[in-house]
Parts: C-alpha cells; structure tokens; sequence
C-alpha cells in the first residue's frame, strides 16, 4: 500500500475529471487522478482515457470554443486593443478529444498528478479510503471525487456480439474511417443526438448511411434532426429495430435484418457496418453495495445542489450521476462543484490545505505524452 495518504483522488478523465482536478490542485489539495488504463476491453466498452469526448469529432457548444472562423469571433466579441493577449492562433473550433487533451494538461499544470490505470475497487468502509487498481496497487485518499462517466449501450444480440470489431461498433469516430466501410451501406441504430452525430460523420465514408430508428419521430434535438432529414446520404428506417445482424466469419457485417415496431413484414439491408447509438450506462459496476446507485446505476446524490453522494467525503461529479443533462459542459460544472464540496469538507475534517495556491504555470512546461493507441 502507498504510504503518502492522498487528500483527494479524482477518479475518471472526462470533463468532470479534469475540472475536478483543476479546481482541487489550484486548492493545494495535489489531486491524484486515476484516468483508466488502457486496454482492449476498455477500447470495445470506450472507456478508454480522456472519456466520451475523445469519440466525438468537433465540439460546437462547449462555451468559449466556438466552431468555425475563429478570426471572426474574435473580430465580433473583442475590440482591437484588447486582443495583444488573445490572438487567435487556428482557424478552427475544438474537437472533442483536443478539448480533453487542453483539460487534461491544464489540470497537469497546476500540480495534478496522474496514474494510467483503472480503479477496480474502493473501500468505502474504512478511513481513510482505500483505492485498489487493476495492475494491483493500492492507494489511500481522505476524499474521492467519482467522475467515472458513462459508456455506450448495445442491445444484446448475439450476432451483435459475434461480429463486435469486425462491422459492429458504438464508436462512428473511432471506426468509422476503416476501409471496411469505405463507400458501403451502413446502419446507425437510435434516434437520438449520437445516433445523427454517428450518422453524419459516416456519411464521409458510406454509400449511404440507414438510421434504424423504432419510432415515427427521432428524439434528438431539432437543429441535430433537421441535420439528419436534410442529409441526402442519410435515409431513416422509421419504426423499426434491429432484429439481427447478418454476416459470416470470412467478411463479417454483410448486412442487417429490422423488424417493425408497426406490423410490417421484416426487411433485409446490405450493410457492412453497424453502429449503436442507443443510450448509455453509468461505469459505476465497482461501486455496487457501496455508494447508493437508483435503478438504472447512476450514482445517487443524497443532497440537492450538493455533489454528495451516500457516503460522506466521497463526491460525485458528471455523467455517472446524471441521466439528465450528459453534457461536457454540464460535466465540467459539476467537477467545479465536486472540488469545492470536497475542499469545503476537508477543511471541516480539520484538513487546511489551500493556504498557499500553486504558482499559475501558462505553458505546458509539465507536458507528458500519453500513449493512448493500442
Ligand atoms: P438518448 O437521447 O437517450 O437517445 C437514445 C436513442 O436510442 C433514442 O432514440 C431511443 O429510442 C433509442 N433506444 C434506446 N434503447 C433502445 C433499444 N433497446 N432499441 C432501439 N432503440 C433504442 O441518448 P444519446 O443520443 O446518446 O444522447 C444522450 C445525451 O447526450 C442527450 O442529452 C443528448 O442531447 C446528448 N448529446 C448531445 C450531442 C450534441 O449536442 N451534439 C451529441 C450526442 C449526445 P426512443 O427515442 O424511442 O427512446
């Protein structure tokens, strides 16, 4: 077991990990972040580092990152003098995976501390707590902030299971771009903003891109379904599911069968790729019989306003408490309040640690490379 008894660890790599960690190192508080190991179980489940952003291509509503031309953002929002400091220096907004890579070094920046494995077990019962990993270490924290986030749904068939990395995926940005799909028929499943997200990134790549969908109307925002109506390549199979996925073992996918949710007969597609985009589950599986979970597993906060979860001194910040919301931005908001609630608490425990602030570093004098491919 490490001696050092740690004032907080931060589990997770999201954007409520990392503001998480941003808020507690400029606290003094020398956060320890667990930002998941890199394996082939977390590539399938995409829990891998850096969470759901980094499966996302650009990001248009993370305030201060505006999409498209950079230079006349800056030109409307910021007079002349004022903009020595703030030149634009792309042309540019932000993807989801650079937004992740900028938060991260931000937080390593102020002091954070970071471990490139997955948490597979924490003590709740015993003070301080204890924190075991899957390479088998074992860490002790005063207070835990859970940021661990949430990961895409399947539907549990077993063909989907059978052809997993050979034609099926949760991930259009991570596969997409496999010259297996390379002008072919594929197949988005869902009906929400990832499933037109999904589906308008395919549209780079496929012949024409089939949203399965079991309902007569999509549930994603307007301005995303207008973007999935108005796309010629994009052509939605309403009221229908996926009843199997079809192919064989020399070329995977080749296709898809759908039933209707209406009464129609079954309709087979050409299709050698398929893609979920159904919802998501909270990674809270460690955390059965410890933490109070509600039905569907998302951690359950015991105060309104508050980042408190069932046990004192353990916090939880972003999707793994929120079914809701699930934006980055929203996230990282209630990382901010994770790490005050967690200094707040510390500094009620008799554990005054923010007396002096870590010097503000502005370049990435502490930059360390991760290697995130496997
Ligand atoms: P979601 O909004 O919950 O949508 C899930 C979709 O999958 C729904 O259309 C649902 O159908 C369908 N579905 C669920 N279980 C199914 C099953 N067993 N069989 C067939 N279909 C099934 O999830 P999401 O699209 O992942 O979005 C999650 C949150 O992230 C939302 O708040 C969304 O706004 C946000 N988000 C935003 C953006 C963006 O702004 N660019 C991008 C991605 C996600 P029903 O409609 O019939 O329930």
């Amino acid at each position: 077991m490490a001696e050092k008894i740690e004032n907080v660890v931060i589990i997770g790599s999201g954007p409520s990990a990392w503001t998480a960690a941003i808020y507690s190192a400029r606290a003094n508080l020398e956060p320890l972040v667990f930002e998941g190991a890199i394996t082939e179980e977390n590539r399938l489940a995409g829990t891998l580092p850096l969470g759901q952003l980094a499966l996302t291509t650009e990001v248009e509503n993370f305030p201060g990152f505006p999409a498209g031309d950079l230079e006349a953002y800056f030109d409307s929002a910021i007079a002349p003098e004022r903009r020595q400091l703030m030149a634009p220096h792309h042309k540019e907004g932000v993807s989801g995976p650079e937004l992740m890579e900028l938060m991260r070094q931000q937080a390593v920046n102020f002091g954070t501390r970071i471990i490139t494995d997955d948490v597979v077990d924490l003590d709740v019962a015993t003070r301080p707590f204890v924190v075991r990993t899957l390479e088998g270490a074992v860490h002790q924290a005063r207070a835990v902030i859970i940021a661990t986030g949430a990961r895409a749904n399947y539907l549990g068939l077993p063909s989907e299971e059978r052809f997993k990395n050979r034609g099926v995926s949760a991930c259009a940005v991570c596969d997409g771009a496999l010259p297996r799909f390379r002008n072919k028929p594929l197949v988005v499943v869902g009906g929400g903003d990832s499933a037109v997200e999904e589906a308008d990134y395919l549209t780079k790549f496929a012949s024409v891109v089939y949203m399965v969908h079991r309902r007569d109307q999509l549930r994603a925002s307007k301005i995303m379904a207008q973007r999935a109506m108005s796309n010629p390549k994009i052509n939605i199979c309403w009221n229908t599911t996926l009843d199997e996925v079809l192919g064989n073992d020399t070329d995977g996918v080749t296709g898809v069968r759908l039933k209707s949710t209406v009464g129609q007969p079954d309709v087979e597609l050409q299709a050698s790729g398929v893609f979920l985009a159904i919802g998501h589950t909270p990674n809270t599986k460690f955390l059965e019989g410890k933490l109070a979970l509600n039905e569907k597993k998302y951690l359950v906060l015991s105060r309104p306003g508050r980042t408190y979860t069932s046990v004192e001194g353990v916090f939880a910040a972003g999707d793994v408490a929120d079914d809701y919301y699930r934006q980055a931005i929203t996230a990282a908001g209630t990382g901010c309040m994770a790490a005050l609630d967690a200094e707040r608490w510390l500094a009620a425990q008799g554990h005054e640690t923010s007396a002096a602030r870590p010097e503000r570093r502005r370049g990435p004098r502490h930059w360390r490379r991760r290697e995130t491919s496997l």
